[in-house]
């Protein structure tokens, strides 16, 4: 008798632990792990230049115009002189954004660059470094009714509108100092504007990169979590029924054994039964032997060998009853053990193809760490080279 149970006990070993539980790496957001590096973490906070000053009348030039550089700001006094001696009395020359530090113009140009990979609308801005801004000697100026009188007095000073569609942006070309900002730039902090660049848009690419894994992921793993759950459900019911299979099993062995013995009961009466001799009356009696005698021993002869009988086919009756009981017990213990190696079969399948999907969100996960680790290496690169922007441009407009 094999009732193959020792065989499936073996298949669920293997599953005997809980499944690993998915922990996901990183927290949900919108923008997923990539919310963690956003444009304003790469050391560029605080505001600079960008907020409109508090104008009095009383004012009479702006004070922004003080942190220029030097010839830079007289130049501005200068164009201011002309400007309010019009008929502008008493609005000066607006500065919106004049000397700006490396950080603040990195902020600008990270907008802007971020702009080019879908973000939102930004204006255009040189790297640090490049920006004359940067150097005390460009201003962007507030626009307000006359702007031709605006730019014919600043033009006069000696400011020029050096770039294309930023009717905003002066820089004073005239100074005597410009000639040597503009080569002690191309020398030192060109180069390094250009390394900033570079390191940004590798920086930019990877964020990118991570938006468009992050979805994939969040997806993934939403559907991998209860599927993972379900299997652990499923799991833990398979190894209940598996239990309750070897205690049938036990009692079936009982069962059989009990039948058996029963059977062998009756086997042994029968035997004893066919034995039976009538030996009570000798075969040829003496002379003296007493007929009433012998009428009592051949009854109890009889009364013992009808007991007998009796007793056999009632061993042989449950001997029946048992096996009849067996039959009926293996049969629902068949059904219950095929219906379990089904069961079986299709949990390993399923948790097969889990762990597959598994390993392929497991491979994700792991992309987006990697291009994560790849922007935290890039964001010291940056501060590095913003550091030495600093430098530099502190050498050249001491
Ligand atoms: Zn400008």
């Amino acid at each position: 008798m094999n009732y193959e149970l020792t065989k499936v006990e073996k298949l669920l070993r293997g599953e005997k632990k809980p499944l690993v539980l998915i922990k996901p790496k990183f927290r949900f957001s919108a923008n997923g792990p990539c919310n963690k590096c956003p444009l304003e973490q790469l050391g560029l906070k605080g505001a600079q230049g960008e907020v409109f000053s508090d104008i009095t009348r009383k004012d009479k030039e702006d004070p922004k115009a003080k942190k220029l550089f030097k010839e830079a700001s007289a130049l501005y006094k200068e164009a201011n002189k002309l400007y309010l001696s019009g008929k502008h009395k008493y609005e000066y020359i607006q500065i919106f954004s004049g000397k700006r530090s490396s950080r603040s113009q990195a902020r600008l140009f990270v907008k802007y660059a971020w702009h080019q990979y879908g973000g939102p609308k930004a204006n255009k801005a040189n790297p640090p470094g490049k920006s004359f801004h940067e150097y005390g000697v460009a201003i962007d100026i507030i626009r307000g009714n006359d702007t031709r009188a605006l730019k014919k007095a600043l033009e006069s000073a000696g400011w020029r509108e050096s770039v294309e569609d930023e009717g905003w942006h002066f820089e004073a070309q005239s100074i005597d100092s410009w000639n040597m900002i503009v080569k002690k730039m191309m020398e030192s902090t060109f180069p390094l504007g250009e390394e900033y660049r570079k390191a940004i848009s590798d920086f930019l690419n990877k964020r990118k990169l991570c938006i468009e894994l992050w979805p994939s992921y969040a997806k993934q793993l939403s559907r991998l979590r209860p599927e993972r759950e379900s299997l652990e459900r499923r799991r833990q019911e398979l190894v209940r029924t598996e239990k309750q299979l070897r205690d049938e099993r036990t009692d079936l062995r009982r069962k059989r054994e009990a039948a058996t013995r029963s059977s062998q009961l009756a086997s042994q009466l029968q035997r004893k039964y066919n034995e039976m001799r009538y030996t009570y009356c000798p075969a040829n009696p003496p002379a003296d032997y007493e007929d009433c005698t012998h009428k009592e021993q051949t009854s109890r002869y009889d009364r013992e060998r009808a007991e007998l009988r009796r007793e056999i086919s009632e061993a042989r009756r449950k001997a029946n009853l048992l096996r009849n009981e067996y039959r009926l017990k293996l049969k629902k213990y068949e059904s219950n053990l095929s219906r379990y190696k089904s069961d079986l079969k299709k949990y390993r399948i399923d948790i097969d193809s889990w762990k597959e999907k598994n390993d392929k969100f497991l491979k994700l996960e792991n992309r987006i760490e990697n291009v994560r680790k790849g922007m935290k290496t890039l964001k010291r690169t940056q501060s590095e080279i913003l550091r030495n922007i600093d430098h530099s441009i502190q050498q050249i407009v001491k």
